[in-house]
């Protein structure tokens, strides 16, 4: 198994880190080269292709073409944590270990028989063939939500992306069943040689309550680290996620969540420094 976590723990300080990135190998709509050569011209200086449930992205990528920036494998894990659908990113993976590839020939079934459950349900709905169309929309790419959104736009039943997802792509019970738990996804990523860091707290609108529980069963289960810093966020929610990450003893992260050129919230490096007291999971690369 080949250890990443020294690329990880090769830049001193956060500027121009990165660490959460998607491609065109999940819903992303830049190639790894293309990804890679524009985080660089954007000033950064290590990058985490972290692409849903899959290492295609970074798996097809050649770092010699790509001198002055440090490329990490990783991960986005889609898991269940009580009836919601909760992201798990893993940074440093090494994406031939075989833990790794289970982990994602596992998920790629998961996304299969949601896909299934998906397109059901928008039979039911009126919309036909939609799993055939999802499927020309994802072409090699993972296939996901997006996708539907994306050939609902196409067809015309939906009017925008946000209003595909609203109408008809949304998680319940049906869509989550087959994803794993917080600790089966940290333990994949931990025998990939990897860091389990919970992914951008902010988004799944928990009280105040529930993220603190999720944040103790995201520890409890053997979590790492949490990312203090999602894309464009307010100073406050910087501070307030630092502080969680701290009573939790988990470490933080930082990344754009960057899915395409033009998202002015998740633009490629552009990250405000982690509040002091965290611990950089670059700097504390073992646990
Ligand atoms: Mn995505
Ligand atoms: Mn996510
Ligand atoms: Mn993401």
């Amino acid at each position: 198994m080949t250890d990443f976590k020294p690329a990880l723990s090769a830049t001193a300080d956060g500027a121009g880190i990165d660490l959460h990135t998607h491609t065109t190998a999940s819903d992303g709509t830049l190639a790894p080269d293309a990804l890679v050569a524009r985080a660089r011209a954007a000033g950064v200086g290590l990058l985490a292709i972290t692409d849903h449930d899959t290492t295609a992205g970074y798996r097809a990528l050649d770092p010699a073409r790509h001198p002055g920036i440090t490329v990490v494998p990783g991960v986005e894990l889609s898991c269940l944590w009580r009836r919601l659908g909760i992201h798990v990113v893993g940074l440093a993976v090494d994406p031939h270990a075989p833990a790794m590839t289970a982990a994602c020939r596992h998920q790629a079934a998961a996304r299969a028989a949601r896909a299934t459950v998906l397109a059901e349900r928008l039979a039911r709905q009126g919309v036909g063939d939609a799993l055939a169309g999802a499927r020309r929309e994802a072409g090699e790419a993972e296939l996901g939500r997006v996708h539907f959104a994306r050939f609902l736009v196409r067809t015309g039943a939906a009017r925008d992306m946000q209003r595909a997802f609203r109408r008809y792509l949304r998680d319940d019970a049906s869509t989550l069943a087959a994803w794993p738990s917080l600790a089966v996804a940290i333990d994949w990523i931990h025998a990939a040689g990897g860091i389990a860091v919970l992914a951008h707290p902010a988004k799944y609108r928990l009280t105040r309550g529930r993220l603190e529980h999720l944040a103790e069963a995201f520890r409890a289960a053997g979590g790492d680290a949490l990312e203090v810093i999602s894309g464009c966020q307010s100073e406050h929610l910087t501070r307030e996620l630092a502080a969680l990450a701290r009573r939790h003893a988990l470490g933080a992260s930082q990344g754009s969540d960057f899915h395409q050129p033009g998202q002015a919230w998740a633009a490629l490096g552009a990250l405000p420094p982690l509040p002091r007291g965290t611990s950089p999971v670059w700097r504390t690369t073992t646990r």
